[in-house]
């Protein structure tokens, strides 16, 4: 994906694959079943979140607080009952990301999460998706994380953080088969 912070879902056809960007300036991929192909999303501090269906449907997100703030886990749920599969039957696994502990924000992106995603001025990213993905009809427990302790981007040198200064980026991967 060319990513660019939005919350522009591309929906993989045949055509797309063999692609080495799937989509310019779009931050999810929803592949249909049967299409067998794999979609990589690049990261460092921002949420990477796969999305997984016994019925076949897969799913990657680049969600950082822009593409959350403009309803990208909404938007890739709505595309996907329009195709007749259900936010309750989705398992979401979320790859490292910056923590809340080290994710300071400032006062304009705070207003954008009004709920309880954020702590002072403490933004939980993961915490922020998932009210999103729940209030269109996917379930907590279905909602997980790559450990049972976050594992922090910015604290954890095995990862690059944009935060911290690095310019590369992380590159994990949905794949279907
Ligand atoms: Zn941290």
């Amino acid at each position: 994906m060319q990513q660019v912070h939005s919350a522009q879902i591309l929906r993989v056809t045949l055509k797309d694959i063999g692609k080495e960007t799937l989509g310019a300036g779009c931050d999810g991929v929803i592949i249909p079943p049967g299409l067998k192909i794999a979609a990589g999303v690049r990261t460092a501090d921002c949420l990477s979140i796969f999305v997984y269906t016994e019925h076949g449907l897969t799913g990657a997100l680049h969600a950082g607080w822009r593409s959350i703030a403009e309803g990208i886990g909404t938007r890739f749920l709505k595309i996907a009952e329009s195709e007749g599969f259900e936010g309750r039957d989705m398992i979401f696994q979320a790859g490292p990301a910056i923590c809340p502990s080290c994710y300071e924000v400032g006062p304009d992106v705070l207003k954008k999460f009004p709920g309880q995603a954020a702590e002072g001025n403490k933004l939980n990213l993961l915490k922020a998706l998932s009210i999103q993905l729940q209030e269109s009809g996917a379930k907590a427990e279905n909602i997980k994380f790559s450990r049972k302790k976050w594992e922090c981007t910015a604290e954890n040198d095995c990862f690059f953080s944009h935060r911290r200064g690095d310019s590369s980026r992380m590159l994990a991967f949905a794949i279907q088969y």
